[in-house]
C-alpha cells in the first residue's frame, strides 16, 4: 500500500545552495516548456508530456544549459512532467465549470519551493537525495520500510521537508467503517453540521490570524529591498505557516472520525458559489475589514477543498465513499414534510416549516436534506 511520510530536513549550508539550485533549474525548465506547450497550442499543436521531456536533452546541450547538468535529472524530468498535470487540472476545471486557472509560470518569489526526485533513500537518520548527498533529517513514527517511490523536497519559511512516498508491500489495511449513511452540511456559523445531529466546531484561529495581519503590516512597513524587509518577509512566511499547521491538524482529525462512515454525502462544492457564502463569516466588520475578512475568506475556503480532500481519500482508504449532491435547495427545504420555501429559513441559525411547523437548527436540517438527496440527484465522486 502506498503511503505518505513528510520530515524535517537539516541540509548544511553546501546543501541548501543545491536545492535552491534545484529549485531554480525545475523552475527554468517548467517555464520554458511550458511556454514551448502554450505557443504550440496556439499553432493548433499539442506537445505530449513525452514530447515535452525529450526536448530537456538539448536544452542541457544548449551553451548556457549547462547548469541543467549539475541538478538531479529526475527532478527535471519530474517538473516537465508537472507541466502536463497542470494541463490536465485545468481542462478538468472548465469541464466542471468551476474556478479556472490557467497553469501559471513560477515564480522565485513564490513562499513554497519545491522540487519531486524518483530517485532517494534513507541510510540510518538521512535521506540520500541524488546530487546533493546524504541531508540530516528528522524521523519520527518508526522506519519507512519498503521503497521509495518520489521524494517531494520543499522550502517554506525557512524550513525544509520531504514528503517520501513509499510502497510499504502490505495489504490496504481497511480501516474500521461502521457502516453508516450521513450527511453533513458545511457552512459558516457551524464548520460542519452532521444528519446525526453533530455540530462541528470552527477551529479558533483567532491568534494566529492576527499575528499574520500583525507580520503583514510590519512587512508593508519595510523598504523596498532592504534586509528588514526580507526579516520581515520570512517572519510573515512562519506565520502563515503556523496557521496552516493548525488548521490542517484539525481538518486530519475531523475528517478521520468523519471516515468512520460508510457514505459521506456533502453539497457539490463546484456548483454551489462558496465565495458568496464565505462573506457572511466576517464576524465583526467594524474590525480594519479588508485584511481580515480577505483572509477569513480565503482560509475558509482552503479550508473546505483541503476537507473534502482528505475526507474522500480517508473514506475510500476505509472502504466507503464520499457522494456529491446537488445543492439546490438544501437550505430551504423542509426535511421533515419536503415543503420548499425561501420563508422557511427564518433566520440564519433557524429553520421553522410554514407548512408542517417542524421547528430545527437550520445546518441540521440542511445536513438532512443532503443525505436524503443520495440517489436522486447524485452526482457521483
Ligand atoms: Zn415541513
Amino acid at each position: 500500500m502506498l503511503k505518505v511520510v513528510k520530515i524535517r530536513l537539516y541540509p548544511n549550508k553546501v546543501q541548501q545552495q543545491l536545492i535552491h539550485k534545484t529549485f531554480g533549474s525545475c523552475r527554468f525548465v517548467y517555464n520554458q516548456l511550458l511556454d514551448a506547450k502554450i505557443k504550440a497550442y496556439e499553432c493548433g499543436d499539442n506537445l505530449s508530456a513525452y514530447e515535452l521531456k525529450k526536448r530537456l536533452v538539448p536544452m542541457k546541450n544548449v551553451e548556457g544549459g549547462e547548469f541543467l547538468k549539475e541538478v538531479d535529472s529526475t527532478a527535471l524530468q519530474n517538473a516537465v512532467l508537472k507541466i502536463d498535470v497542470a494541463y490536465k487540472n485545468f481542462f478538468r476545471r472548465v469541464k466542471q465549470g468551476g474556478a479556472v486557472g490557467f497553469p501559471k509560470f513560477k515564480s522565485k518569489h513564490n513562499s513554497y519551493q519545491s522540487y519531486q526526485t524518483s530517485t532517494a533513500s534513507i541510510k540510518e537518520n538521512k535521506l540520500y537525495l541524488p546530487k546533493i548527498g546524504e541531508v540530516k533529517a528528522k524521523f519520527h513514527r518508526g522506519k519507512i520500510i519498503g521503497k521509495i517511490k518520489t521524494v517531494t523536497l520543499s522550502y517554506e519559511a525557512g524550513q525544509y521537508h520531504a514528503s517520501i512516498n513509499y510502497e510499504d508491500g502490505l495489504k490496504e489495511s481497511v480501516g474500521s467503517n461502521n457502516g453508516r449513511k450521513i450527511g453533513i452540511d458545511v457552512g459558516v456559523k457551524a464548520f460542519a453540521y452532521t444528519s446525526d445531529n453533530q455540530k462541528i466546531k470552527h477551529i479558533n484561529l483567532k491568534k494566529e490570524i492576527a499575528n499574520v495581519i500583525k507580520a503583514q503590516k510590519v512587512l508593508s512597513r519595510r523598504r523596498k529591498g532592504s534586509k528588514n524587509r526580507q526579516k520581515a518577509k520570512s517572519k510573515l512566511a512562519k506565520k502563515h505557516l503556523k496557521l496552516k499547521n493548525k488548521r490542517n491538524d484539525f481538518l486530519h482529525k475531523v475528517t478521520k472520525k468523519l471516515s468512520e462512515n460508510q457514505t459521506v454525502a456533502v453539497e457539490n462544492l463546484m456548483i454551489k458559489n462558496m465565495s458568496k457564502k464565505a462573506k457572511g463569516s466576517i464576524e465583526n466588520p467594524n474590525m480594519r475589514a479588508s485584511a481580515k475578512s480577505g483572509l477569513n475568506r480565503s482560509i475558509l475556503q482552503q479550508s473546505w477543498g483541503k476537507f473534502f480532500e482528505l475526507l474522500e481519500y480517508k473514506l475510500k482508504r476505509n472502504g466507503g465513499q464520499l457522494i456529491k449532491v446537488d445543492p439546490k435547495y438544501t437550505s430551504q427545504k423542509c426535511s421533515c414534510c419536503g415543503h420548499i420555501s425561501k420563508e422557511n429559513r427564518q433566520s440564519q441559525a433557524n429553520f421553522i416549516c410554514t407548512k408542517c411547523h417542524t421547528a430545527l437548527n437550520a445546518d441540521y436540517n440542511a445536513s438532512v436534506n443532503i443525505l436524503n438527496a443520495v440517489g436522486t440527484t447524485v452526482k457521483a465522486s
